[in-house]
């Protein structure tokens, strides 16, 4: 449930509305939508409480329905899409968002060899696993705090935003410190203590839908994040686990325009893990764009055969550029813009 205050309301009825609220057990906040502020009942519905009477209040203009089970992740309590300010750029807004790099960071050649394709190529997000949760205890784990050094250095380097997983809540402070983006990867989706230790950073959080997750099971995983404090979460589709064994995983497409309808929050597609077949990503990332997606995040090497995880379905760097080239045509068509890097400009204009 949310009311939607009077414009002329006074802070103190505002104040002394959200108190009563408080009083009676329920959980409210202040939120905006469109323009108007709204109180919005978050925790603690009880059905004997008759709602009835708050609009009787002077200030109370109307009652909206807030009845999803997410409610600070509902497109209800807020109908403009969130766009997410991370130094200079926004992830939800018109510029779609193209986060690529390595699977797991290897070196600081290899990742200075993605850093300048991935800005080369008009994007602007630099993606890289530090620590990486692999199937086999005796696969690579990543270069742990070493590997984030390198993700720092390249992204400085050529002015990237960079985006990094935390599996455990031990690793936020570190992980933080080094990258702008904190990555839930799909096996900790559900991990709630680690999401509800999210909301106390200011890092923008990409959530990764788990491998079994509905959409409504990763809307409450972003409600842990944003009930804890932290409004700028991420949503990412990456493929779940069906019957279908041709493919790694089975992406789901349609998770974009629901997703979309259901929350206000950017969602982004990850084709890499969603295929896990490195040729399905480019049709696939061509799609996800072409459904609305607010980016997409893939991963790429120098050398994807050699790669030390997720070799199959990782792009070269010359499949990356011919990728974006197609990415470039189809933004606009669904009014979006993948905007050349003022670097590219220089190179191509001397
Ligand atoms: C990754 O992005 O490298 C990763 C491990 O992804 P996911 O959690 O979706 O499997
Ligand atoms: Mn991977």
């Amino acid at each position: 449930m949310m009311l939607l205050i009077h414009p002329d309301a006074e802070q103190s009825d505002r104040e002394h509305l959200l108190h009563q609220l408080t009083r009676m057990g329920l959980k409210a906040h202040l939120v905006e939508r469109d323009g108007q502020i709204c109180v919005a009942i978050v925790e603690g519905q009880d059905k004997t409480i008759d709602f009835a009477q708050f609009i009787q209040l002077p200030f109370v203009q109307k009652m909206l329905p807030l009845n999803q089970p997410f409610k600070m992740a509902s497109r209800q309590i807020k109908g403009d899409s969130t766009q997410i300010s991370i130094r200079g750029r926004n992830v939800g807004g018109q510029e779609l968002v193209i986060i690529a790099g390595p699977c797991s960071v290897e070196s600081e050649e290899q990742l200075l060899l993605i850093g300048q394709t991935v800005k080369s190529c008009g994007a602007h997000f630099l993606r890289g696993g530090a620590f990486k949760p692999r199937t086999s205890p005796y696969a690579f784990q990543g270069l742990g705090e070493r590997g984030l050094k390198y993700l720092q250095r390249v992204g400085r380097e050529f002015d990237l935003i960079t985006v990094s997983e935390v599996m455990d809540g031990d690793q936020i402070e570190l992980v933080s410190h080094y990258t702008d983006i904190l990555q839930v990867g799909a096996r900790n989706m559900q991990n709630f203590t680690l999401l509800k230790k999210l909301g106390s950073v200011k890092n923008p959080v990409l959530l990764k839908r788990g491998m079994s997750a509905t959409y409504q099971d990763l809307l409450m995983s972003a409600e842990y994040i944003m009930s804890a404090g932290n409004p700028h979460v991420i949503l990412c589709e990456r493929g779940i686990r069906t019957y279908e064994t041709y493919s790694r995983n089975t992406l789901d497409l349609a998770a974009v325009p629901i997703l979309r309808e259901l929350s206000h929050l950017p969602v982004i597609v990850d084709p890499s893990h969603g295929t896990g077949i490195r040729r399905m990503v480019p049709p696939m990332a061509r799609a996800a764009i072409a459904a609305g997606a607010d980016g997409i995040m893939v991963e790429i090497h120098p050398d994807p055969d050699r790669a030390l995880s997720d070799a199959d379905q990782t792009l070269s760097l010359a499949e990356f550029s011919l990728m974006m080239e197609d990415l470039k045509k189809i933004a606009p068509i669904v009014n979006r813009e993948i905007c050349e890097s003022g670097f590219l400009q220089e190179i191509r204009h001397g």
